[in-house]
C-alpha cells in the first residue's frame, strides 16, 4: 500500500506535536521555515512520490516530539537545505538567526560525511568522530530523527540504499541513540534495521509474535492487573502497563544463547512508574511476594546508574503460568531520562528547570569521556572529544590521533617505514604542508618517496603524537650518529657559551672524567649523539655539570688574575711569527686554532681569543661570539692577529643555505661542489616548516675570494635563494 502525504496533513501533525510538548514556540517563526523550506525543496519529490518538504516537517515533528527547543525545530525543518537546494549559510543566518544557521550546516556536514565502514574496530571511533564533528548536541540529535524519518520510509530505497542505510543505522546512529540514552529511539532505529538486514529472520519473530498475540496479551493482562490491584491496595499511585520485548532486542537474545523463540526466558517486560525513589524499593518487595524471584537476576541501576544515566530497578519473577518476565521499576523522572536520554534535559529546562537535571546531563558526560562537562552544559557543545582528531586514509579508513595533529603524526601512525620517507601530504585530495594541523574527517594521504631524506629535525617540534615522536628520536638515533654529533655539538657548545662556561673544561686532563661520569656517558661523542636526537636536552646536560667547571675555573682565575700571555722577553714582543696561517701579534709562539663556530678563512678579518689551555683561537672579526670583548673583564683576553702569507694552506669554512625545499637539490650542491674542485667535508640538508630547507656545507677554500666565487656559484642553484656563513 502506498500511501501519498500531504504538505497539509504533515503541516498539521507539526502543529500538535509543537502544541502537545511546547507551547511556547513563537510559531511565527516555525511558519516562515516551513514556507522557506517548501519553496526551497518545491522542485524536489521524494521516493514516494510526495513532495520533498513532507520529509523536514516530519523530522521536525520528531524533534519536537523529543522535545528540543525552537532553534532545533527550525533547524531540523531546513536541514537538508545547504544539502539539497541552493540556500547558503548566510541567507539562512539572516532570515532565521545564526543558531539555527549553525545547526543547519552542522546536519550538513553529517550528511556529507562518509559513515559506513566494514570494518567493526572502526565503529567506535566513527560514532566518536560523529559525535566530534556536531559540535552541538542538537546537531546530533537532529541527525538521528533525520535518520528516524528516513527508516521510516525505507520501502521506497532500492535494496543496495536498504541494505547500506540499514547497516550504518546499526552501526552509528543506533549506538548514538543508546549512548544519548534515547531508548525509544534506539528500539525503533533497531527494529526497522533489522528488518533490512535479516528479513527472513525478522518475518519469523514477527510471524510467531503474531499467532501468540493473543495469549500473550492475556498473560500481560493479567500480571498487569495484579500488580496494580496490589500497590493500589498498598496506596502506592503507579502507572503499571506490560510489553513484548522489541523485535531485535529478541532476535539479539536468540543468537546470543542460540535458543528458539520460545524459549528464550524472558520476552515480556513491564514497567512500573512511581512518584519517588522509596516507592520503588516498597514496589520491588511488593512484586518480589507477588511472584516468584528467579535469583541471580535483580540489578539495582537506581544506586548504579548505567554509564548512559540510565536508572531503573530490574528484577527477573515466575506467575503462575510459569512464565518468566521482567519487571522495570523507576520513577517518572527515570523515565523521562530512560525514554529521551540527552533530549529530556530540554524537557526539563522548559518545565521546573532545576538544577538537579543539569546534574545528570553532567554526570552522563563525565561518564562517557572525563572531560570539563561543566562548559559542556552551559553551552550544549560536544566537547567531549577534543583532545582527539579523527581522519581518514583514502581506503576509508578511520584513525584517531591526538588533537593538533598533522600529515606527520598520521604518517607514523600508519608506519614508521611511511614516516621515514614522508615527502609530502594531501588533505582532502589538496596538496597541503606537512605540519597543517588536521580536522575531524579530513582525508589524509601521505606522499612517499624511496629517496627521502628521512625524518627532519623540525618534525619534533611539530608533531603531535607520542608514537611520531618516539618513532623519529628512533629514527635518528640509528640512521644519523655523525649528524647527530654534529647538532648535538652544536647546541651543547652553544649552551655552554650562554652560561660562559669555557670548553676548554671539557677536554681538561683533570676534569674531563669526572664530567663524563657525571653525565653517564663514555665519551663526548656518545653525548653529543644523544643530544643530537633529542634524547637529552643541552640544557639539561649543561646544568649537570655547570657547577663542576664553575668550581674548578673559579679558583684558578682569582689565583692569576686575567690570563695573559707574558712575552718571554723583549725582542720577542715585536716579533711576528706565525702560525696555523695567522700571525698573533705582540706573541711569538703559540698554540693557534680555528674557531669552529665562524670558520675563517684567509682574507676574512679576524680577532684571537686567549683561551684556558689551547692558545689563541681564532674568529672572524663578525662572529658573535667574540661580541665579549668590549667586556672590560674579557677583554684583555682579546688579541690582535693577521693572515700570513700562507695561501697554499686549506682552511675549512661552513656556509648555510637557504633554499626552497624541491627534489634533487642536494645533488646540485654536490654538482657545483664537484665541478669547483673544491673539497667537500660534510653535506646535508633539513626541512624546516613552510617548504623551506636548510643545507650545511663545509669544505676547504684557500681564502676569502676563493669562498666568495663557491658562494656565487651555489647561489646561482635554482630554488637557493640565500646563504650564509656558517655558525655552527
Ligand atoms: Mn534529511
Amino acid at each position: 500500500m502506498k500511501i501519498v502525504e500531504t504538505f497539509e496533513n504533515r503541516y498539521a501533525l507539526l502543529c500538535a506535536a509543537i502544541q502537545k510538548y511546547m507551547p511556547d514556540t513563537d510559531m511565527d517563526r516555525i511558519d516562515r521555515a516551513v514556507a522557506y523550506a517548501k519553496e526551497k525543496h518545491k522542485d524536489q519529490k521524494r521516493k514516494d512520490g510526495s513532495p520533498y518538504v513532507i520529509h523536514p516537517l516530519a523530522v521536525a515533528e520528531i524533534v519536537a516530539e523529543l522535545g528540543l527547543d525552537e532553534e532545533a525545530i527550525l533547524g531540523a525543518l531546513l536541514h537538508d537545505c545547504i544539502e539539497d537546494t541552493d540556500a547558503s549559510f548566510d541567507e539562512i543566518a539572516k532570515l532565521f538567526g545564526q543558531t539555527c544557521a549553525e545547526l543547519v550546516e552542522g546536519v550538513t556536514k553529517l550528511t556529507r560525511a562518509n559513515f559506513s565502514s566494514n570494518e567493526q574496530e572502526q565503529m567506535e571511533n566513527l560514532r566518536k568522530m560523529f559525535m566530534a564533528m556536531s559540535k552541538d548536541i542538537r546537531v546530533v540529535l537532529i541527525k538521528i530523527s533525520d535518520r528516524l524519518h528516513n527508516m521510516r520510509t525505507m520501502q521506497y530505497q532500492t535494496p543496495e540504499k536498504q541494505l547500506l542505510k540499514c547497516r550504518e543505522t546499526m552501526d552509528i546512529y543506533a549506538p548514538l541513540a543508546y549512548r544519548l540514552g534515547m531508548q525509544r529511539v534506539k528500539w525503533e532505529l533497531e527494529d526497522i534495521a533489522l528488518r533490512y538486514i535479516d528479513p527472513t529472520n525478522y518475518e519469523k519473530i514477527m510471524v510467531y509474535l503474531q499467532a501468540h498475540k493473543e495469549k500473550d496479551e492475556a498473560f500481560m493482562h493479567a500480571v498487569q492487573e495484579k500488580i496494580r490491584d496490589r500497590l493500589t491496595e498498598v496506596g502506592i499511585h503507579n502507572s503499571t502497563y506490560g510489553r513484548i520485548k522489541h523485535v531485535y532486542s529478541i532476535y539479539r537474545k536468540m543468537n546470543a544463547q542460540d535458543k528458539t523463540i520460545d524459549e528464550l526466558y524472558d520476552i515480556y517486560a513491564f514497567r512500573v512508574v512511581v512518584d519517588s525513589i522509596p516507592d520503588c524499593y516498597n514496589v520491588l518487595g511488593h512484586i518480589h511476594d507477588l511472584f516468584n524471584l528467579v535469583p541471580g537476576r535483580f540489578k539495582d541501576y537506581i544506586s548504579t546508574p548505567k554509564p548512559n544515566m540510565y536508572q531503573s530497578l530490574h528484577t527477573t519473577v515466575i506467575g503462575e503460568q510459569g512464565i518468566p518476565f521482567e519487571v522495570q521499576i523507576r520513577t517518572w523522572e527515570m523515565h523521562e531520562t530512560a525514554e529521551y536520554g540527552v533530549a529530556a534535559h530540554w524537557k526539563y529546562k522548559q518545565g521546573s528547570g532545576n538544577a538537579r537535571d543539569f546534574e545528570w546531563i553532567r554526570r552522563l558526560l563525565e561518564s562517557q569521556q572525563d572531560t570539563d562537562a561543566e562548559d559542556y552544559v552551559s553551552s550544549f557543545k560536544i566537547d567531549m572529544f577534543d583532545d582527539e582528531v579523527f581522519v581518514f586514509t583514502p581506503k576509508g579508513k578511520i584513525v584517531s590521533l591526538p588533537a593538533g595533529s598533522t600529515p606527520i603524526d598520521f604518517a607514523y601512525f600508519i608506519h614508521s617505514g611511511v614516516g621515514n620517507s614522508l615527502v609530502g601530504a594531501k588533505i582532502n585530495n589538496r596538496i597541503s604542508n606537512i605540519d597543517t594541523k588536521l580536522k575531524n574527517g579530513d582525508i589524509v594521504e601521505i606522499i612517499t618517496s624511496k629517496t627521502a631524506k628521512g625524518p627532519s629535525r623540525d618534525w619534533l617540534n611539530i608533531c603531535q603524537s607520542n608514537q611520531a615522536r618516539t618513532k623519529i628520536k628512533q629514527w635518528f638515533k640509528k640512521e644519523k650518529r655523525e649528524e647527530n654529533i654534529l647538532h648535538g655539538r652544536s647546541s651543547f657548545e652553544a649552551e655552554m657559551r650562554r652560561l660562559m662556561l669555557p670548553l676548554s673544561a671539557l677536554t681538561d686532563p683533570e676534569l674531563e672524567a669526572g664530567l663524563l661520569k657525571k653525565l653517564a656517558f663514555d665519551t663526548w661523542d656518545d653525548m653529543y649523539a644523544a643530544i643530537g636526537y633529542g634524547g637529552l636536552t643541552a640544557t639539561k646536560a649543561v646544568g649537570r655539570i655547570r657547577d663542576d667547571i664553575n668550581r674548578a675555573s673559579k679558583p684558578q682565575a682569582e689565583k692569576t688574575g686575567p690570563l695573559r700571555l707574558t712575552p718571554e722577553n723583549e725582542s720577542a714582543k715585536h716579533s711576528r711569527h706565525s702560525a696555523g696561517g695567522v700571525i698573533v701579534e705582540d706573541i711569538d709562539s703559540c698554540m693557534i686554532k680555528f674557531a669552529k663556530c665562524c670558520t675563517p678563512v684567509p682574507g676574512d678579518a679576524i680577532i684571537g681569543f686567549i683561551t684556558r689551555g689551547f692558545g689563541v683561537s681564532v674568529h672572524r672579526a663578525d662572529c658573535p661570539n667574540t661580541a665579549g670583548r668590549d667586556d672590560p673583564e674579557m677583554a684583555a683576553r682579546y688579541v690582535r692577529v693577521r693572515w700570513a702569507n700562507m695561501e697554499e694552506q686549506p682552511f675549512d669554512t661552513t656556509l648555510e643555505l637557504d633554499c626552497i625545499t624541491r627534489d634533487g637539490l642536494l645533488l646540485d650542491v654536490a654538482t657545483v661542489m664537484t665541478t669547483a674542485r673544491v673539497r667537500v667535508k660534510e653535506l646535508f640538508g633539513k626541512d624546516l616548516p613552510g617548504g623551506h630547507s636548510v643545507f650545511t656545507v663545509r669544505f676547504e677554500v684557500r681564502n676569502v675570494a676563493e669562498l666568495e666565487s663557491i658562494r656565487n656559484k651555489l647561489l646561482s642553484i635554482r630554488d637557493v635563494i640565500g646563504s650564509r656563513r656558517g655558525q655552527n
